[in-house]
């Protein structure tokens, strides 16, 4: 089934962003030509006078959870969707991945933060799935389009594989991959190949 799109656009931060999927937004939310979405806290909201209102009520400057690494101007928080039912992966689908969100709140989501000018963490990417019974690492991952080709996608793939290190298990992410995600996935594994082949000093093969 073709599921018809009608969110053409969503307006998040200082983004109005080109909706690529559909994405299941409950009633008629998903029927709006345009969304308003907080970048803090991801509610998203049908009119603009709403979204300017909740701008100035919301009180959120970061993800919530627990913040479990930070570097230069990236910061990553684990959130447990038990604690924190909030939206997710609302935004995901629309402009990132053709994968259908987790429902809300369902497992946790661990969520990387751009750490902006004013100590705040805006929303540039996410991943998701604490815990899976089938062993991936990842179930969704998305870097928003303003924030694409700066190394945030290739960034969460590589602490997706850090977690499973320090678990260790062995962990890949949920299948099938969409094609955006194929993509970021050969990328991310030319490069860690690339980086093997350059320091390596005699014979060796890649099966
Ligand atoms: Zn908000």
């Amino acid at each position: 089934i073709t599921k018809v799109k009608y969110v053409d656009k969503i307006h998040i931060g200082h983004f109005e962003i080109d909706a690529w999927y559909f994405s299941p937004f409950p009633e008629d939310y998903g029927k709006q030509p345009k969304l308003w979405i907080c970048e803090y806290c991801l509610k998203y909201m049908k009119f603009q006078h709403t979204y300017r209102l909740h701008l100035g009520q919301c009180q959120w400057r970061q993800p919530p959870g627990r913040e479990i690494y930070r570097k230069s101007n990236i910061s990553v928080y684990e959130v447990d969707g038990k604690d924190h039912k909030v939206g997710t992966c609302g935004a995901g689908p629309t402009s990132g991945g053709q994968r259908g969100p987790t429902a809300m709140g369902q497992t946790g989501p661990t969520r990387v933060g751009q750490r902006g000018p004013k100590g705040g963490a805006r929303r540039s990417g996410e991943t998701q799935e604490k815990e899976s019974p089938d062993g991936n690492n990842v179930a969704c991952i998305l870097t928003l389009p303003p924030y694409q080709r700066r190394g945030y996608g290739k960034f969460l793939i590589a602490f997706s594989y850090e977690l499973s290190k320090l678990e260790s298990t062995v962990g890949s992410p949920e299948k099938p991959l969409s094609d955006l995600g194929k993509l970021s996935y050969r990328s991310y594994w030319s490069w860690v190949l690339l980086e093997i082949l350059r320091d390596f000093r005699g014979t060796l093969s890649i099966k």
